[in-house]
């Protein structure tokens, strides 16, 4: 069996506070694929970085009540962000952004400390996506005053995508895998037992052996956890993701909730709605078909979906392979 594995070419890097890796199934490739993703990362970033001050999405959010005109790029993200909302019934809302901040997590997260005084935690409801008004056509964007659109949970994953298939385009043959913190696309001919990848609550864990591994051959596969970006204030524990019913960290049942989907930023939609919606995640990812991985709070693993159970899941040895890992 290991023998059969075939080989791969890895890049890895750095990309919005988190890991970047770049896998292609022919070697020569690489430089050039790296290139065509690095690409993209960058002009995502500069459209969507809610923690630069140049960014657009920066500019818009502090332009209220005006039609602002935005790139192309920034219309895409933000069109993936209110499509999140539609699909989930405002689980997955752009419109977070006030409330991420008060929460705690207002800049790169590298830079949030860790422990600090107690903060006032009020019960509110975010604004909502309907308050964002996108014109496609004339490439503009309206806010209410008082709404930051924060685009953290679609933008990494639509990346991803974009950037999988700009690789692919550029290279012109066999596969290409992007991983931006976990958030995982790929493009192409996979390899023969298709792409590996571990099934982890932290992207930034070793790939080890025995762990539970998942193979895909098209699509994405997104991870969202409340294990890792997590502070406290006053000794009071607060994580990323927000329940947009009351602005505050979601304290539902799942941890971590890992989905598989036709693209990656379908399939991260899926996964931050998970965390949020929590127990009614089970019917919402099953009347969607999503293969899904819950983790619930006491380190439970629910599989559903057709998610295979471990017995049938491949068993990667570190040895042979070292393709990715999971956020
Ligand atoms: P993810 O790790 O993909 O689930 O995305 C989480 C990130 O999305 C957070 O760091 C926030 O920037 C943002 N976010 C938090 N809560 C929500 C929510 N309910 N809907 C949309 N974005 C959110
Ligand atoms: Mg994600």
């Amino acid at each position: 069996m290991t023998k059969t594995r075939t080989p791969v070419a890895i890049a890895d890097g750095r990309a919005f506070g988190g890991s970047l890796r770049v896998i292609v199934t022919h070697e020569p490739d690489l430089a050039a694929a790296k290139s065509a993703v690095d690409e993209i990362v960058q002009a995502v970033d500069l459209a969507a970085n809610r923690f630069r001050e140049d960014s657009e999405l920066s500019r818009v959010n502090a332009t209220p009540e005006r039609a602002v005109v935005i790139s192309p790029l920034l219309v895409k993200l933000i069109s993936a962000a209110l499509r999140g909302a539609r699909l989930t019934g405002g689980a997955v809302d752009p419109t977070v952004g006030s409330a991420v901040k008060l929460a705690g997590y207002d800049a790169d997260f590298a830079a949030v400390p860790r422990d600090g005084m107690a903060i006032e935690l009020i019960v509110s409801r975010i604004p909502g996506w309907q308050a964002v008004v996108l014109d496609a056509g004339s490439r503009t964007v309206r806010l209410p005053r008082g709404v930051d659109i924060d685009l953290g949970a679609t933008a990494k994953a639509l990346t991803s995508d974009l950037a999988a298939a700009a690789a692919l385009s550029q290279i012109g043959r066999g596969g290409v895998l992007v991983s931006l913190g976990g958030d995982i696309a790929v493009a192409g001919e996979p390899p023969p037992e298709g792409w590996l990848i571990q099934a982890s609550e932290d992207s930034g864990a070793p790939i080890q052996e025995g762990q539970e591994t998942i193979s895909i051959r098209s699509g994405g596969i997104a991870t969202s956890s409340t294990t890792v970006r997590r502070w406290t204030r006053g000794g009071v524990a607060l994580h990323h993701i927000i329940d947009p019913d009351t602005g505050l960290p979601s304290d539902g049942p799942w941890r971590t909730a890992t989905v598989i989907a036709g693209t990656c930023v379908d399939a991260n939609i899926a996964s931050t709605a998970a965390i949020v919606m929590g127990q009614a995640a089970i019917e919402w990812l099953e009347g969607s078909r999503l293969p899904a991985r819950l983790v619930d709070r006491t380190g439970s693993v629910h599989r559903l979906g057709g998610w295979p159970k471990p017995s049938e899941s491949t068993f990667v040895s570190q040895q042979t392979h070292r393709q990715s890992r999971q956020h």
